[in-house]
């Protein structure tokens, strides 16, 4: 898919994309095709990771923590890409 901010309709703020740390496995599509810079690859805590289910856990370890964390948030203009092309279905968007 190309990266395009066509779509971004809503003014920045509006909505904020909420990652899943069950599902989100660090593939990065989301930090490629953000038009806004909005994600960017990090480790979880330790102490986020203790609440995570079981499977959780196991693919966390085999992936050494690593996960997308919206670290400009801020900038997110709502316009959809990053929760089409995340593999885990993991982005959802919320509004603030
Ligand atoms: S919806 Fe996703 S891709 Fe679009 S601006 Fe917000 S964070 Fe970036």
């Amino acid at each position: 898919m190309a990266k395009s901010d066509d779509r971004c309709k809503q003014e920045p703020g509006a909505f904020t994309p909420v990652i899943d740390r069950a599902r989100c496995e660090g593939k990065a599509d989301c930090v490629v095709i953000c038009p806004y810079d909005v994600f960017e690859l990090g480790t979880v805590p330790a102490a986020d990771r203790a609440a995570l289910p079981f499977m959780a856990k196991v693919k966390g370890t085999l992936h050494g923590w690593k996960q997308a964390f919206a670290v400009n948030a801020d900038a997110c203009r709502a316009c959809g890409l990053c929760v089409e092309a995340c593999p885990e279905k993991a982005i959802k968007l919320a509004r603030r």
